[in-house]
């Protein structure tokens, strides 16, 4: 036996388990509190999940078609007319996938060949690197500002050359709830403009910006659209990340290309929650314009009890992911950190090295999710002040 295992040379031979799996499982074997994977403590809309049953209940059991349901393509092309001012094609520019992961990983695979650069961001999302380097193309890695978590252009006018095949950005940014602005995308355009650069624009947060800053969708950017796969996800605007429901918007020339990797991933995404997210949207259009406010309480009431900690809180302008700077705390790095902070104080976060390609040695960060009760941000708090 021992020869065929032998015989398998890894494709990702310094992949691991992600860190999201790794302190999820930490967490419930402290029994800590755990902000570290990024999920909601609460429950979906109970007339969302009324949805479900009751198209489970209906008969609504089988294979949806290929890029999604008729409803759901329909009701997301609504709701990016609403929201963005768009009007996109629901039958030639709009593919459901099973989440934004699935989405992330088809865009990527449909339009980097060998020898191909994709540039990412670090801390970049952790599913980036490892799609590029399976299409056989070359992830680059390039930090962003220390200061602010913004995209040193300098380093990105160096790094971008005739092989660059795709940009992938994030905002709101995970892990550190920066944005882009208008003027960010703007200066992308024109840094890609007499180039063949396609980009890919991780949305998924795009309902949870704060302090009355408005989410610069690279949809509006009518130069940048023409050459993206905008990617978002239902799991972080209806809470129910588990439920792995997202789409990608894209022009006709990208989606075709898209979904012939689609259509070979998973064929197509779970048809009774389709149909339920689609009457959901169209029953309760405002629901995602009521996210802002009820993240940003959260996020201000785990700040304020922090008041007194020797964490350093950096400013969090979108998602639900509050970064800490701990180097006052602690000379660990952040892995050990986190370890100890779970075993010995009952609070899980993720550290900040799995997302940096190389690691970052002087960052000193955790990411503490605050989608949680209020009541368990003051205990997690108070806890983490005492620190
Ligand atoms: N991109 C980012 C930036 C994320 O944070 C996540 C997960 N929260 C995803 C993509 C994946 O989303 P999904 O769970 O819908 O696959
Ligand atoms: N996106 C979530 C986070 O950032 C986790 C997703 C996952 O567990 N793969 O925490």
């Amino acid at each position: 036996m021992n020869h065929i295992a032998d015989s398998v040379s890894s494709k990702l031979p310094d992949v691991g388990t992600t860190i999201f799996a790794i302190m999820t499982a930490m967490a419930q074997k402290h029994g800590a509190d755990n902000l570290a994977q990024g999920f909601p403590e609460f429950d979906p809309d109970p007339w969302l999940r009324k949805r479900v049953a009751h198209y489970i209940e209906h008969g609504a059991n089988q294979y949806a078609p290929m890029p999604g349901t008729e409803q759901l393509r329909k009701a997301i092309q609504s709701k990016t007319l609403d929201y963005y001012g768009i009007d996109v094609n629901k039958d030639t520019e709009i593919t459901i996938t099973s989440g934004a992961t699935e989405a992330l990983f088809a865009a990527i695979q449909s339009v980097t060949k060998q020898g191909d650069e994709v540039i990412v961001f670090d801390p970049a999302y952790d599913c980036y690197d490892p799609a590029i380097r399976l299409s056989g193309g070359t992830a680059i890695h390039i930090p962003l500002n220390p200061d602010n978590f913004g995209i040193n252009w300098q380093a990105l006018e160096q790094s971008f050359n005739e092989r660059t095949r795709l940009i992938i950005i994030n905002s709101p940014h995970n892990p550190t709830g920066a944005i882009l602005t208008s003027e960010d995308l703007n200066r992308l355009a024109k840094l890609i403009k007499d180039s063949n650069c396609l980009l890919i624009s991780d949305e998924v947060y795009e309902h949870i910006i704060f302090d009355g800053q408005k989410h610069a969708s690279v949809l509006r950017h009518a130069d940048l659209r023409a050459r993206s796969f905008v990617i978002s996800s239902f799991g972080k605007t209806y809470h129910m990340t588990g439920w792995k429901i997202g789409y990608c918007i894209a022009p006709e020339y990208l989606s075709n290309e898209l979904r012939k990797l689609h259509q070979f991933l998973t064929f197509s995404t779970s048809t009774p929650m389709q149909l339920a997210i689609a009457d959901m949207m169209i029953e309760k259009p405002d629901y995602p314009r009521e996210l802002a406010s009820m993240y940003q309480a959260k996020r201000d009431c785990f700040v304020e009890g922090l008041s007194e900690s020797r964490l350093k809180v950096v400013p969090c302008h979108g998602t639900y992911f509050q970064l800490l700077d701990y180097s006052a705390v602690s000379d660990l790095d952040d892995m050990a950190f986190t370890r100890w902070l779970t075993e010995e104080h009952k609070v899980a976060t993720i550290p900040i090295s799995p997302f940096c390609v190389p690691a970052i040695p002087e960052y000193r960060y955790i990411r503490c999710c605050f989608a949680k009760s209020e009541e368990t941000l003051r205990s997690v708090a108070e806890r983490l002040s005492k620190l």
